[in-house]
């Protein structure tokens, strides 16, 4: 388990809640509710960047959906990385 999922809000709820069939027609009352349990979440940012450093395809995560994951995915450049010639300690 990771650290940060002990303070999270929905640590006690139906997990259903925040993987809906659809996001779309009727499961789209049940993402704007799993959204709003997100909004007062402690670990909001964890978790988003969790699901976004993992590419969680599907469900709420941090108060997003999969389309905004993706959008915010395209409008983030990647994280700097460890040139691979440090890795090998070179010079
Ligand atoms: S931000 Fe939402 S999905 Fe993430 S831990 Fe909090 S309540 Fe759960």
């Amino acid at each position: 388990m990771l650290d940060w999922t002990r303070r999270a809000a929905c640590l006690d709820l139906d997990p259903e809640l925040f993987f809906p069939i659809s996001v779309e027609g009727p499961s789209r009352s049940q993402v704007e509710q799993a959204k709003r349990v997100c909004g007062r979440c402690p670990v909001r940012r964890p978790c988003l960047e969790y699901a976004l450093d993992t590419r969680q395809a599907y469900g709420v995560w941090g108060g997003t959906d999969p389309a905004q994951r993706r959008e915010l995915s395209l409008a983030t450049p990647p994280r700097e990385t460890v040139p691979a010639r440090s890795l090998r300690g070179g010079r």
